[in-house]
């Protein structure tokens, strides 16, 4: 058998009855803590102290629901005792930690940024090292990322009374979750901190440098850890997500590992043959045009397509389109038709060989002329 234990009556400390429920004890808690606030009792007058200390105790003990039944029970609690002689500002900050729910105390991890990063095609295809200004939510130093002034107290929230997070039955089951009350802080701003406007963390630029891979795609996302937001209580930071949005370049296109380039030529240098001018990913090539180079022909410009991480690279292939002369002058016309009548069978003999096959062949071929397939 267990001897009870002579402790001095709590709820008589606190002013609330025995069965009084959890908000109840905050409550009164919170009220008596404001009694004792260092400016109402300039230079700490010892007397206040020490009964500010029992207050301290008794809602160490009242406020934690296992500490509070071990205590009704007349048992062993390991509670947290306060020193004798802590000065009344110190104690008046252990008050304000100690409304703040379980959750708001222990280590809460930074929250994760997302930004956007523009790149040029080249970029994009190439890869690239930025240096950003990035925004990170830190926890406000004015407030310590309470989100009210320090020598405020907490107003505590009454849905979840103080605990930040609240039963949500459903069905047979029951859950627990945020209280979406106080954001699951479990206490209310009422007064804001000037500092973060009642948010508890500002925003602070950071220089970070970037490695873009190549070959990144529109869309993709890149996963920085550890830069995002600081977190609180020695909690670890947040991860930064650089999600990559790829300017389209205004003539070339990504095909896989391979970069496309639709070329117009002039009929008469398709003929001739010689150098075209094509923009690439690393500025403006030249590129050997054979002379009678058709429509459609494909020339492949090795090395110079879109980069792997490993140092592999695609191609270029550039698909030539011929161009025909629009909006002739009529003089212009006419050397051409001057050039046509003096081009012999030698000159086009595909078309010659063609038109021979033609007359030699029987009268039924007219019949059927117009007639697809
Ligand atoms: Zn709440
Ligand atoms: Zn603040």
């Amino acid at each position: 058998m267990n001897t009870p234990i002579e402790r001095p009556d709590y709820y008589a400390v606190l002013g609330v009855p025995r069965g009084a429920d959890a908000l109840t004890i905050r409550r009164a808690y919170r009220q008596l803590a404001a009694s004792y606030h260092p400016d109402r009792h300039p230079g700490g007058s010892p007397l206040a102290t020490v009964r500010f200390q029992r207050v301290v105790e008794a809602f160490g003990i009242l406020g934690d629901p296992e500490r509070r039944e071990r205590y009704d029970a007349g048992q062993a609690i390991d509670a947290p005792k306060v020193e004798e002689g802590t000065a009344l500002a110190e104690l008046f900050g252990s008050v304000v930690d100690q409304l703040f729910g379980v959750k708001a105390r222990s280590l809460q991890p930074g929250p994760d940024v997302l930004y956007r990063l523009d790149l040029e095609f080249a970029e994009a295809a190439l890869g690239t090292r930025r240096e950003l200004s990035l925004p990170r939510p830190d926890p406000c130093a004015r407030c310590d990322g309470r989100g009210f002034p320090l020598e405020h107290l907490p107003e505590i929230c009454p849905r979840c009374a103080g605990r930040g997070e609240i039963q949500r039955r459903r069905g047979l089951r029951s859950a627990v979750e945020a209280c979406p009350d106080c954001d699951g802080r479990g206490h209310l701003v009422v007064v804001a901190c000037e500092a973060c406007e009642g948010r508890g963390r500002v925003e602070v630029r950071r220089p970070l440098r970037i490695d873009v891979p190549p070959g990144v795609a529109d869309g993709a996302e890149l996963l920085i850890r550890g830069a995002g937001g600081a977190g609180r209580h020695g909690g670890p930071p947040g991860d930064c997500i650089v999600r990559l949005t790829v300017r389209p370049h205004p003539l070339l296109r990504r095909r896989g590992m391979d970069v496309l380039l639709e070329r117009p030529v002039r009929v008469f240098d398709a003929m001739a043959g010689g150098w075209l001018d094509v923009p690439t990913l690393e500025g403006p090539r030249r590129l050997r045009l054979a002379p009678n180079t058709g429509d459609g022909a494909v020339l492949r410009m090795s090395g110079l397509g879109v980069a792997a991480t490993g140092g592999a690279r695609g191609d270029q292939l550039v698909t030539i389109r011929l161009e025909w002369p629009t909006g002739l002058s009529a003089e212009q016309a006419a050397a051409l038709e001057a050039l046509a009548r003096q081009s012999g069978p030698e000159t086009f003999p595909r078309t010659a060989r063609f038109e021979a096959a033609v007359q030699s062949a029987p009268d039924e071929g007219e019949r059927q002329d117009g007639r697809r397939a």
